[in-house]
């Protein structure tokens, strides 16, 4: 059994305070969602808990079962169990899928020995087309399949915790089914049940992925936490009655504008 706990953490972007104080505490096989407005610091939270440069912790903690996860790098933060998807995942021309993985569990001190096979079952299991597995990571798939890649990779690596930044976003509904079930059997693990942060705007992930705890993020702070009832007051009300005065327009991506576009390779190198 592990524990997540994040305590008041506070950041900045850019010189920009974004997160306000976030207390959260995740235990293995718990699914908390993050629902909130674009802009609310949702992506800031996994870019904070993963460690990806540009962003400035200027307050507060995360415990990882007595480890201090701030003081790593992004790579150690991974080995000790957390593991993020992208909410935009990178294309990496050169680096092949099963390259990376095995790279992955080395690093982790796990064998490889038995990759190519539990590749290609969990491809079956996610829907993931197997000759994607010996291509350029994430280079020419659709929106669908870079999730169902990024939920794969997921599978192979077992880590204690992942979060999901917007999962949903850029799929269809397919692909959102069996990506979410696959999260949520994870969880259900009964030898390493996974812990999970959701991010979501939407409901509809937590259709198939169903949260123990939903949480409710408006300008960096958590206004509202509650149970799985929590997303369907949201999901027929809006944001508007926790954030009267935040940008709660119909959101989209393309309404996340330029800047939430894909890490650039010196990002992921320098992570
Ligand atoms: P969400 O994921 O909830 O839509 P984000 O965490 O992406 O929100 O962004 C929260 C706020 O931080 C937004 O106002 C955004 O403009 C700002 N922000 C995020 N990243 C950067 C950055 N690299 N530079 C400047 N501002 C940023
Ligand atoms: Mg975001």
């Amino acid at each position: 059994m592990s524990t997540l706990t994040i305590s008041d953490l506070s950041a900045t972007v850019a010189g920009k305070q974004i997160l306000n104080g976030i207390d959260l505490t995740v235990s293995s096989g718990e699914v908390h969602a993050i629902m909130g407005p674009n802009g609310a610091g949702k992506s800031t939270l996994s870019a904070v808990l993963m460690g990806k440069p540009g962003y400035e912790v200027t307050g507060g903690s995360v415990d990882l079962d007595g480890t201090d996860v701030l003081a790593l790098p992004a790579w150690r933060r991974a080995a000790a169990g957390l593991h993020l998807i992208m909410q935009y995942p990178t294309e990496v021309p050169g680096v092949s899928l099963d390259a990376v993985l095995g790279e992955a569990l080395t690093a982790r001190g796990r064998s490889t020995d038995n990759l190519h096979e539990l590749l290609v079952d969990e491809a079956a299991r996610i829907g993931f087309e197997e000759r994607f597995v010996h291509r350029p990571l994430n280079v020419d798939l659709s929106g669908g399949e870079k999730k169902r890649n990024e939920t794969l990779q997921l599978a192979v690596l077992q880590p204690k915790f992942a979060i999901l930044d917007e999962l949903d976003s850029g799929l269809d509904i397919d692909a959102l089914r069996d990506c979410s079930r696959r999260v949520e059997e994870m969880s259900n693990d009964a030898d390493q049940p996974l812990g999970v942060i959701a991010i979501t705007h939407y409901s509809r992930l937590l259709e198939e992925l169903r949260p123990d705890r939903v949480h409710i993020l408006v300008k960096g702070r958590i206004v509202e936490s509650g149970g799985p009832e929590l997303a369907d007051v949201l999901e027929r009300d809006g944001y508007t009655a926790f954030a009267p005065d935040a940008d709660v327009a119909e959101s989209t991506d393309a309404a996340a504008g330029p800047r939430a576009q894909p890490a650039s390779l010196d990002d992921l190198f320098s992570m």
